[in-house]
C-alpha cells in the first residue's frame, strides 16, 4: 500500500481527519500579532473544537498565544476541565438557568443576558463551595437579535452583578450580525450602538470590565478589535470567515481527511454506479471505492458534484454519496493501486482534494457546517512538531484516546 498523505498510523479506519496543530499554533500567532498588544485572545472551541478536537486545540491555542477559551456548553467546558485546562472559559451563550450550579463547579466563567439566568447564576454562587467569586459576562444585544441584553436593560443588569460580592463583572460583551460581509455598514452602527450602551454603564458609577467584541472576521478586517479581549473561532482553524474576508499570510487549514481505495471498479459503457443509478458511464473507465459517506459528515448534497484528490489529479465523484461508502472516477492514464492514498478533504493543494470552503460551496452552505459536521466516526489524529502525537477513535464504546506521546 501507499504510504498516506501526511501519516502513517495503522489499526484504524482508513478514512480519518488529520488535525495539525502545527497549523492551530502559526494561526494563532498570526492572529496575536494583528491584534494591539493590550487585546487578549480568546479562542473558541465550541462545538469540539468546530469538530477538530476541543481539548488538543485549546492546548496549541494557549500554546501559541491565547489566554481564555469559549465554549457553547456546561458539558463543553467540563471537557476541557477534565483534560486539566485551568484558564478562564467562558460560556458564550445562554444555559438552562438549572446549569448554574454545575457551570460554577466547574469554574467557568456565564454569559447573562437577563434576570432570570442571573438570578440563577447569584444563587449558585453563594452555594458554590469554591471561595472566589463567579465571573459573569454580560451579554449587549446591539442588532443580532440573538443571544443579549437589550440597551434599556444593560445598566440595572451591571449594577446589579457589580454590587453581588460572590459576583466577578468578569466581561462585558456584544456580537456581530455581519462582520464576514466588510461592506456592510451595519458592523460600525453595532460598535456605535456597544460604545453608547458602555458609556451609561460607566456613567452609572459601574467600572467597566473588559470589552470584547470581534469575532474572527472582527480581527481580521480590524473592527472591534482593539478592546480587552477578542473571540477567534473559525480562524484559529485556518478557514477564511467568508469569501470576502481572507486569512492573514501563512495562515492555513488545520484539519484535512484521508481515505484510501478500497476496492477498483471496472466499468462498462452502459454501467450505473450507486443508488438510483444517477450516473451512467458512457465509455470504458475505471471507479474507486472510498469509505467515507454522508454517516461521516460528507453530505449526500455532494453526490455527483464533489472530487477528491488521488495522486494530485482530481477524481470525481460518480453517482449518490452512500451512508458509508463514495465511487470516485479514476481520471484516464493515472496509475492507481489498491489501498492509495485518497485527499478527500483540505490539506496540501497539490493534493488536488477540495477546501473546506470548496465543498460548503458545493453543498450550499458556509464552511462552519462542513466542518462541524465531520463526524465522532471519523477517528482524529492530531500532528505536533510534524509527528502523530495522539488520536482520538470513537467506536461504539466510550471515547478512546490513544496517545502516541511519550
Ligand atoms: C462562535 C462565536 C464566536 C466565534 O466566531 P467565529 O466567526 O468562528 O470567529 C465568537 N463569539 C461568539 C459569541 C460566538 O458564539
Amino acid at each position: 500500500m501507499a504510504p498516506l498523505a501526511t501519516v502513517e498510523i495503522s489499526g484504524i479506519r482508513a478514512t480519518r481527519a488529520i488535525v495539525n496543530l502545527d497549523a492551530i499554533e502559526g494561526n494563532v500567532r498570526a492572529l496575536r500579532a494583528v491584534l494591539p498588544k493590550t487585546t487578549r485572545l480568546m479562542a473558541v472551541v465550541k462545538a469540539d473544537g468546530y469538530g477538530h478536537g476541543a481539548p488538543w486545540i485549546a492546548r496549541a491555542a494557549l500554546n501559541a498565544g491565547s489566554e481564555l477559551l469559549g465554549v457553547a456548553t456546561v458539558g463543553e467546558g467540563k471537557v476541557l476541565r477534565g483534560h486539566d485546562i485551568a484558564v478562564p472559559i467562558v460560556l458564550l451563550g445562554s444555559i438552562d438557568p438549572a446549569e448554574a450550579p454545575a457551570a460554577c463547579a466547574a469554574g467557568l466563567e456565564i454569559t447573562v443576558a437577563g434576570d432570570s439566568l442571573l438570578e440563577s447564576v447569584q444563587g449558585a454562587a453563594r452555594a458554590n463551595p469554591t471561595p472566589s467569586p463567579v465571573s459573569v459576562h454580560l451579554k449587549v444585544d446591539t442588532g443580532l437579535h440573538r443571544y443579549g441584553a437589550s440597551s434599556s436593560e444593560v445598566v440595572a443588569l451591571a449594577t446589579k452583578i457589580e454590587s453581588d460580592p460572590y459576583l466577578r463583572l468578569a466581561g462585558m460583551c456584544t456580537h456581530f450580525a455581519s462582520a464576514d460581509e466588510p461592506d456592510d455598514p451595519f458592523t460600525g452602527e453595532q460598535i456605535q450602538e456597544f460604545e453608547r450602551v458602555l458609556r451609561s454603564v460607566r456613567d452609572a458609577g459601574v467600572q467597566l470590565p473588559p470589552i470584547h467584541a470581534a469575532n474572527s472576521a472582527g480581527i481580521l478586517t480590524g473592527r472591534g478589535s482593539d478592546y480587552g479581549l477578542a473571540r477567534a473561532g473559525i480562524a484559529t482553524y485556518g478557514i477564511p470567515p467568508s469569501s470576502e474576508v481572507p486569512l492573514l499570510p501563512g495562515m492555513r487549514a488545520a484539519m484535512s481527511i484521508e481515505s484510501r481505495i478500497t476496492r477498483l471498479i471496472a466499468l462498462e459503457a452502459g454501467d450505473s454506479v450507486g443508488y438510483n443509478r444517477t450516473f451512467v458511464a458512457t465509455r470504458q473507465m475505471r471507479g474507486a471505492l472510498v469509505p467515507i459517506g454522508y454517516a461521516d459528515g460528507y453530505r449526500r448534497a455532494l453526490s455527483g458534484k464533489a472530487w477528491v484528490g488521488i495522486h494530485g489529479q482530481r477524481a470525481p465523484v460518480i453517482g449518490r454519496v452512500s451512508m458509508d461508502q463514495i465511487v470516485v472516477e479514476i481520471p484516464e492514464g493515472l496509475r492507481v493501486e489498491l489501498g492509495d492514498a485518497v485527499s478527500v478533504l483540505g490539506g496540501d493543494p497539490v493534493s488536488a482534494a477540495p477546501s473546506i470552503s470548496e465543498i460548503a460551496n458545493l453543498m450550499g452552505t458556509n464552511a462552519y457546517e462542513v466542518i462541524v459536521g465531520i463526524r465522532a466516526r471519523v477517528p482524529r489524529v492530531f500532528i505536533h512538531g510534524g509527528e502523530v502525537v495522539a488520536a482520538r477513535i470513537t467506536g461504539d464504546g466510550p471515547t478512546s484516546i490513544r496517545s502516541y506521546a511519550d
